[in-house]
């Protein structure tokens, strides 16, 4: 039987394969800077069915003797997303194949497929690696205790997740994590959200974490953040600063919300910015 065909690049000795868990449902009223009808518009100009469902996407990379994983879908979490596991299945890849998952942050629609059904580890055989403030924000009793009623469920989601790895978690606090890996600190959207930058005979990818939630939207208008992001001024910051770097220097992009395409481009338009996809 043939392999089903999921998006993919080759970096050099990395082959990169987009998985799709599915998408989450949310509303457009959660951006700021920018009026509903007008976020609409947009969607509906780039040809967006549901024009207020988020896609949700998981990286596989294979290459330099290894099966990564980054980031792991919602895994059903409040109804959203769940289909990792099956379309991993489809792509050739068993959960004990996976020996490291690089995590860009802890939000429940990231480490959700981290557990199964039953509560456990999804992974077991995965290595766990995140970023050291990542781990501390969602595990200080402080910062649970100021918590809204909605945020509260997602720190008690990524103690879960962390509880469950413990044993084979590995935190960072610089930019190596694996050999041809570097870690990008992407400031604004959690206290540790990370990209990852694949480089190997001279071609690169920067998976870019939750950059964008709305791609069609927040490309064009990089001064849009959304109710996820935990500082919306720094998140603002930090997507014009990258988009003005990934389209200057044509890095080749992906990301967790960049659409089941799972590739791009960013081209720069006068003051504003455009995605082209990699078909
Ligand atoms: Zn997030
Ligand atoms: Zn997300």
């Amino acid at each position: 039987m043939n392999k089903m065909k999921f998006p993919g690049q080759q970096i050099g000795e990395f082959s990169i394969t987009a998985i799709s868990d599915g998408y989450l449902f949310a509303s457009l009223d959660l951006l700021s800077n920018i009026d509903p009808m007008e976020a609409s518009k947009l969607q509906q100009d780039a040809g967006a069915n549901d024009p207020s469902s988020i896609h949700i996407n998981c990286y596989l990379a294979r290459g330099k003797g290894r099966t990564i994983l980054i980031d792991a879908g919602a895994g059903g979490f409040k109804q959203w997303g769940g289909k990792l596991k099956a379309n991993l299945a489809l792509a050739g890849v068993q959960p004990s194949d996976i020996d490291a998952i690089l995590l860009t942050h802890a939000h429940p629609d990231h480490v959700g497929g981290l557990v199964d059904s039953s509560g456990e580890a999804a992974f077991p055989d995965a290595e766990l690696v995140v970023h050291q403030h990542e781990v501390s924000f969602w595990e200080d009793d402080g910062n649970l205790s100021r918590a809204s009623e909605r945020a509260r469920g997602n720190f008690l989601f990524a103690r879960k997740v962390f509880d469950k790895y413990r044993e084979k978690m590995r935190t960072f606090t610089d930019n190596e994590v694996l050999p041809g890996i570097s870690a990008m600190p992407l400031l604004g959207h959690t206290a540790g959200h990370s990209g990852y930058r694949l480089e190997s005979d001279e071609r690169s990818l920067l998976i870019w974490g939750d950059i964008v939630h709305f791609p069609q939207i927040q490309i064009a208008r990089p001064d849009v953040s959304i109710a996820f992001d935990q500082d919306p001024l720094l998140s603002a910051a930090t997507r014009s600063k990258l988009l003005d770097v990934v389209s200057s220097d044509k890095i080749l992009i992906a990301g967790m919300h960049l659409g089941e395409l799972g590739f791009a481009h960013v081209e720069r338009i006068g003051k504003t910015y455009k995605i082209s996809y990699e078909i």
